[in-house]
């Protein structure tokens, strides 16, 4: 390997033409972040690439580094993820987290090794599914991840105005989007919205556990609670994207 080779795993998520056989793939590498590659005979039917310029598939890469774009010289399979692509619902909710990934990631992205871990273990427990509820599951505790490794964690334990533990209140407390979680019954203000003790402590506990943690929720969440819950945590991430994500009447299509 010549020095301007540099080897990285990524994960595909867009890929634009650049000539009649060549593209340019746009992925979420492990080292690097966001990072655009080209892809010479990609487009052609018997490209040594084969499927895996594919979207949203995770390869093993060796790249070389060009003036203005890198190019890709061999990539190796981790994972196909083939479960997602027999399924429209579970593709659309992927191609959802792809949208967060490139919003929120940057490129030389200083988290990119936390984000690519989370994104893949995501693909791998959306491709598993069998449920839609374990598919919502999934994608909060994705976006809750998400969040909180860029910044904008919410706060579900303590009260995000006097800091006191949420635990004692009563029943409900008060969810405020803007404010960036959950406010005890004495500084609420009005703003936001009533929220059960026990979807703050379901969605605490998503952010909190891994991806194929099996948690009591995990077990007895219902559909209608889990989508108005993922309706709610989808809601906060798209207050801090700079782009526009996935509507909401797509997604919600699916959760009936
Ligand atoms: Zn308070």
């Amino acid at each position: 390997m010549n020095s301007s080779n540099y080897l990285t795993d990524a994960i595909n998520i867009k890929s634009y033409n650049l000539s009649e056989s060549d593209k340019i793939l746009l992925m979420y590498s492990r080292d690097k972040g966001l990072l655009r590659g080209v892809a010479k005979g990609a487009k052609k039917t018997k490209s040594k690439f084969g499927g895996r310029m594919d979207m949203l598939v995770a390869n093993k890469l060796m790249l070389y580094k060009g003036k203005n774009l890198d190019t890709i010289c061999q990539a190796e399979a981790i994972n196909t993820f083939n479960n997602l692509r027999n399924d429209m619902d579970k593709m659309i909710y992927a191609v959802y987290m792809a949208e967060i990934v490139t919003g929120f990631g940057t490129e030389d992205d200083p988290n990119s090794s936390e984000i690519y871990d989370i994104f893949y273990k995501a693909l791998a427990r959306i491709s598993s599914a069998k449920t839609i509820v374990e598919i919502l599951l999934c994608v909060m505790r994705f976006q809750l991840k998400m969040m909180r490794i860029c910044g904008y964690e919410l706060q579900l334990k303590n009260c995000v105005m006097c800091g006191c533990s949420i635990d004692k209140e009563s029943k409900e407390v008060i969810f405020s989007e803007q404010k960036g979680g959950v406010q005890c019954n004495s500084c609420a203000t009005g703003s936001g919205v009533r929220l059960p003790q026990k979807l703050r402590s379901f969605l605490d506990v998503l952010a909190d556990t891994d991806f194929d943690a099996c948690t009591i929720y995990d077990e007895k969440a219902t559909p209608k609670i889990a989508s108005y819950c993922f309706s709610m945590v989808k809601s906060y991430v798209a207050l801090h994207s700079q782009k526009k994500l996935m509507s909401e009447k797509m997604l919600g299509e699916l959760v009936q």
